[in-house]
Parts: structure tokens; sequence; C-alpha cells
């Protein structure tokens, strides 16, 4: 791998301790391995990173002062981000001062510090320790104008009524419908508008990277560039700029890769809704039929801990429906994703449409079936469905009907092979971007340097 000869400067990771945003921050981290850079993960204890997994980065633990809120459904979003952030901030200063310490001992300059959006402590400490910093937005760019523009429309007294409901269209923003808005799960509005303006505030910080690319979301991209005061990157797909390194929280079961293997092409239907998203027994009985009646093959994550009151997902499932489906289908509690999406069987990606989710079978070609469920999933899927149009969106929900006849569309009609040649195209874009010359291999080109001069 090219190195730039940049006497290994250190950069600091700090991510955000959630499957979505640990994946990107790794891989980043992965990319700027690559590029001669030492590679510290400062990390919470809670969902703390596989460090076998990364042998060449050091892992320090940051320690809490009180156990953080949980990030459930039960505990509202904002207060558990600012539990998290206020818990971690003495722990993060002592570590970053000891890393100066040794740093300098060693004659080296000063670590970079590189940490996630929502992590927005670390600009302060960073700032205290007249470090260098740099915002890592995990979301799309598209996902974060609209989460900012809210605040404005409120003020100006546009979101209509209905809100949530309303299918209209926000004017200037993109695509964006106000009912895909990534607020109304919000269950206090106050405290929407507070990180509202924490996140949008980037303070001391000296650039932003984006895990994005202008092939997708050129306006969204463009739009911040014209707003912000620092220079923006713009680094993606991630896991196709470097080795592949598994992030993975949950152990990656592998045998679902030999199942594959006994698929013909393009022929089976990928199910998985991320690691957050909660769904109800009803659910798992709704897209079982509808996967079971659609006749196609399926390979089925059903994480554990995902349907509410429940911890396992075989229990849920009928011996009728085990029956019915026999060896056509492949049921695992995690599957190593980014391997499933490049398997040639697999034919279609039943979805969250969480970021990753989305940028990974965007760059393996694989057209979706969007059920999204909150906070950037609906602006993602609007964007799937009718901007990008590599994908369908369940209009109502989980329901088998609709599951099956939105897998046939995708399999056997007309409407299904126009969207596969889309979803070919896009891929085809995202890797001419990663290519001498492309975007995003211009902009790690642009970012390397930009630490370096730090
Ligand atoms: N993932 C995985 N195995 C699974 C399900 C998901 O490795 O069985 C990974 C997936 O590749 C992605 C991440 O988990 O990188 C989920 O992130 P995303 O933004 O799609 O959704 P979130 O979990 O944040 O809702």
């Amino acid at each position: 791998m090219e190195k730039q000869g940049l006497g290994f400067r250190r950069v600091v990771l700090v991510p955000c301790p959630w499957q979505g945003h640990i994946n990107p921050m790794l891989r980043l981290g992965t990319i700027l391995h690559s590029k001669g850079f030492s590679i510290t993960v400062a990390h919470t204890q809670s969902n703390s990173p596989n460090t076998g997994n990364h042998p060449d980065f050091v892992f320090l633990p940051i320690l809490s002062e009180k156990k953080s809120s949980e990030c459930n459904d039960s505990v509202d979003f904002v207060v558990s981000l600012s539990s998290l952030n206020l818990n971690h901030k003495a722990s993060l200063q002592k570590i970053l001062a000891r890393i100066v310490e040794q740093e300098q001992k060693q004659h080296e300059g000063l670590p970079c510090i590189i940490y996630d959006a929502l992590m927005y402590s670390v600009e302060e400490v960073a700032h205290s320790l007249k470090l260098p910093s740099i915002i890592l937005h995990t979301s799309s760019a598209t996902s974060v104008v609209s989460f900012f523009a809210y605040a404005q429309l409120r003020e100006e007294g546009r979101i209509p009524s209905q809100g949530s409901e309303s299918m209209e269209l926000v004017p200037g923003y993109h695509s964006v419908g106000f009912k895909d808005l990534p607020v109304f799960d919000f269950k206090n509005e106050d405290s929407l508008l507070e990180l509202t303006a924490t996140l949008r505030n980037t303070g001391s910080s000296s650039a932003i990277i984006w895990n994005s690319m202008d092939c997708l979301e050129q306006s969204s991209l463009a739009h911040f560039q014209q707003q912000c005061q620092v220079p923006n990157f713009s680094l993606c797909p991630m896991q196709k700029m470097a080795p592949a390194s598994s992030g993975s929280l949950w152990e990656e079961d592998h045998s679902c890769i030999t199942w594959l293997d006994k698929q013909t092409e393009n022929s089976v239907i990928y199910v998985s809704f991320g690691s957050v998203v909660i769904i109800d027994e009803k659910d798992v009985a709704e897209i079982g039929w509808g996967l079971a009646n659609s006749k196609q093959p399926f390979l089925w994550v059903l994480r554990p801990g995902s349907v509410n009151g429940s911890n396992s997902a075989d229990d849920l499932l009928s011996d009728d429906f085990k029956e019915t489906v026999g060896e056509r289908g492949c049921i695992v509690k995690w599957a190593p994703q980014e391997q499933v999406l490049g398997h040639r069987a697999v034919g279609g990606f039943l979805s969250h449409c969480g970021w990753n989710s989305t940028l990974e079978s965007i760059s393996e070609g694989v057209p979706m079936i969007c059920r999204p469920s909150f906070h950037d999933q609906r602006v993602n899927t609007r964007y799937i469905s009718h901007v990008w149009r590599v994908g369908i969106t369940l209009e109502n929900g989980l329901e088998r009907e609709e599951i099956q006849k939105a897998i046939k569309t995708l399999m056997a009609e007309k409407q299904g092979e126009e969207i596969r040649e889309r979803a070919a195209n896009l891929k085809r874009k995202t890797e001419i971007a990663i290519q001498k010359n492309g975007s995003s291999y211009n902009s790690l080109n642009e970012l390397v340097e930009f630490i370096i001069s730090l």
C-alpha cells in the first residue's frame, strides 16, 4: 500500500459507540493507516470495538464517570447523547494529555483528533489541549442538511400542521419531504433544537469529513461547503478504499456465505434492519410470510434483542413457516454484511436504510426494498427510491402482501430490471470515485495533505 512518508503522525479517533458509527470511523482509521498515519482509537467501554480485528491500531478505553443511559426507545435520544458526552469528557481529557506527552517525548508532532459529530464534547477537550480536531459525519449530508433545516423552517412557521404525515416536499431541500425530516421521533422539541444548535456549531474544528460523495448528493455536500468556513472532504465508499476489516460488535456467522455459494446468481433477498431497529413479533410473521410466499431464496438477519419482548428469534418462527421455507431460507443472528452484499447470489436487500447499509448496497450494485424506521432512514429511503431510483419503498410498513409484491417487482418485472440497471450504473460511479483522480481519491489525498499541514 502506498504510504506518504509522514513520519507516522498520530491520529486519534473518537467514535460514537453505536455500530453504524463505529464502522465508518474504523474504516477511516484503516484508510489513514494505509497512508502512513499511526492510529489510536479512544473508545467508550460500552460497545468497545473488537481490538483483535485491528492489530495495527492502539485502543484506549475512555472511562465513564457514571453509567450512561442506554440509547433505546425508552430513553430520550438527546438525553442519552448528552450523558454520553458529559460522562466521558474528564477521562478523554486525561487520555489525550497523556498521548501529547508521549508524542512530545518521542519528538513527534501533536496528534490530530478525528471525532464523530455526535461526540461533540471532544471538540472542547481538543481545544483546551490546543490539538487540531476534525469532525466525521457518519450520516448522509442530505439528512444533516434536513436535520438542521427543521429549526429554521419552524421559526419561519413553514412546518405544515400534519408534520410527520405531510407528503409535501420541503422547498429548496433537495427532494426531501416534510414527513422525511429526521426530527419527528424526538420526544422533546426543545432538546431537539438544542442538539441542532450544538451540532451546527463546528467551533474550533479544522475540517469536516463526510462519509459520502458527489455522485450521490452533490447539492447537499456543496451546501455545506458553502456554509462552512473550514474545508470539507468527502470519502466514500470507505470500505472499498482500504483493506477490509470487520468492526462488528456481534459475532459474524460466516455459515451464510457457504449457503449463499449454493444459490443462483442474483436470486437471494438479503434482509437486515441494522444494529438498532427493534420490530414487533407481528412484524416477524409479516416479513417471514412475505419472504416465504415470494418463493425467492432469502438470507435473514434476526439480531438477538431486535424483536420486542423476545430474546430468541427462533422461538418466533412457527413450525409451519420453517416447513414451508426449508432450505430456501437461511436465518442468522448477525451476518458479514459487506461480504453478503458483494456475493454474486444476492439480488436484493430488504433494509431499514441506515446510511452504512445504503452505501454498502449501492457500492455493490444491489437494489433495495426500503422499510425505514426513524432518524435519517427516511431521508435515505427518499433518495434510494426517488432520487437515485435504485429501490422500492414499502409504503405501508411491514405487511406480507406488500413485501411479496415488492420482491416480485424487483426480481421478475420490467420495473425491477430498470432499477437493477440504475443500481449497476450507480455502482460504476462509486468505483470511478475511488480510482485515480476520482472525487474520493482526490479528496483523500487532500485530507492527508491537510492533516500533515495542521
Ligand atoms: N451489519 C453487519 N451485519 C449484520 C447487520 C449489519 O455487519 O448482520 C453492519 C452493516 O454492514 C453496517 C452496520 O452494521 O455497516 C449498520 O449500520 P447502518 O448505518 O446501516 O444502520 P444502524 O445499525 O446504524 O441503524
